[in-house]
């Protein structure tokens, strides 16, 4: 059987092919990589890693191991392949894309001298306008010139393909996948299930990472001036404190998330009990959390109070209960309900809480 692959591997007719082509002793032996045990008991288990040599060699435009230089533009799908960035544009620009006219057409199709032509379905709305702004700062420079397009491994600053350096991206591919299979498979709205694998692959479009790709504006937090990152916007900013302060007060929590690796590897481990609730319990906090903070950024909304915010979240956890098993929508009622009465309690006492001495 061993032979069969190994042959089969070593196969390839197109120069493209050779990028893919492996020893297969080589990926098999895990005697370099004696952290990862995990790539023995579950990868090689469930024959995983074929699986994903296999996706390697037959449709790697579509994995994220391999990102285009682009010269003529003739061979790269401006939407679906990685080349400006280190994810998709569609994944990037995912409203944009969504309203695109061709969801297909070239680089050379669309981009002219840094300009775009491009025709969309819909019409364009504010947040979309902003996005459009956002896509031709990143493509202005772009120039193509005669050459063929050349396809490039992410892995490794050469770009030259390693085994061990496609060993490694396997591995934190696999525990993410594994991750993201069960937040696709879950029953979260599709545009959530999205936003929750930008967030998990540390993609969202927050102010430090807009500023790599040289946004004009600020990067820093418009409440509290810290630079803008995913931790700071969905875990270390005041607001965000301020909700899972709440969260943690009504839910009797020993303490309260601290960052993204700080609540992936404590607070929604996968095969926990009750992981489909504590999904979307989560992720209506996070989207709570984003949206708001889109809100002031991108239209200049301000919460009138944080806990507007609490009371956002509470509305999605409403909406998206309905699509959980029935055991588990009561469960998420009950949390609801106490988070819901906690708030409640919360403002009262505000309301009937005299100013501070100091402030008279
Ligand atoms: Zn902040």
């Amino acid at each position: 059987m061993d032979t069969i692959r190994s042959s089969f591997f070593w196969r390839g007719d197109s120069d493209r092919d050779k990028y893919h082509m492996i020893k297969w002793e080589n990926v098999c032996l895990p005697k370099d990589f004696g952290g990862l045990g995990i790539i023995n008991t579950w990868v090689m288990n469930e024959s995983l890693l074929l699986k994903w040599v296999w996706r390697l060699l037959q449709n790697s435009r579509d994995d994220k191991g391999v990102t285009f230089s682009v010269n003529n533009g003739r061979s790269v799908r401006f939407w679906q392949d990685v080349w400006i960035l280190d994810i998709p544009l569609r994944l990037a620009f995912l409203g944009l894309y969504e309203k695109a006219e061709k969801k297909s057409c070239l680089v050379h199709e669309c981009v002219e001298e840094g300009e775009l032509k491009m025709s969309f379905r819909r019409t364009l709305n504010t947040v979309d306008m902003q996005n459009w702004e956002n896509l031709l700062q990143l493509v202005a420079n772009i120039r193509l010139n005669e050459a063929e397009d050349t396809p490039k491994w992410m892995f490794e600053k050469s770009n030259q393909y390693s085994t061990k350096s496609m060993y490694r991206w396997m591995t934190h591919r696999g525990v993410v996948n594994k991750r993201m299979r069960r937040v696709w498979d879950s029953r979260l709205p599709m545009r959530i299930k999205v936003f929750m694998w930008l967030t998990f692959n540390n993609r969202l479009q927050t102010g430090v990472e807009l500023k790599k790709r040289k946004w004009k504006d600020s990067h820093l937090c418009g409440i509290c001036g810290c630079p803008e990152t995913t931790d700071h916007i969905l875990f270390t900013c005041c607001v965000a404190r301020f909700v899972w302060a709440c969260f943690t007060e009504a839910l009797a929590w020993d303490r309260a998330p601290r960052s993204l690796n700080d609540f992936l590897d404590t607070w929604i481990l996968l095969g926990c009990r009750d992981y489909n609730l504590k999904l979307f319990l989560f992720a209506s906090v996070l989207w709570g959390l984003w949206t708001t903070r889109n809100k002031r950024a991108i239209e200049g909304k301000f919460p009138r109070s944080p806990t507007d915010v609490l009371f956002k979240i509470h509305a999605f956890l409403q909406r998206w209960r309905v699509r959980l098993r029935n055991e588990d929508q009561a469960k998420l009622a009950n949390l609801e309900g106490q988070v819901r009465s906690w708030t409640e309690e919360f403002l009262l006492q505000l309301r009937g809480r005299p100013p501070d001495e100091d402030f008279l």
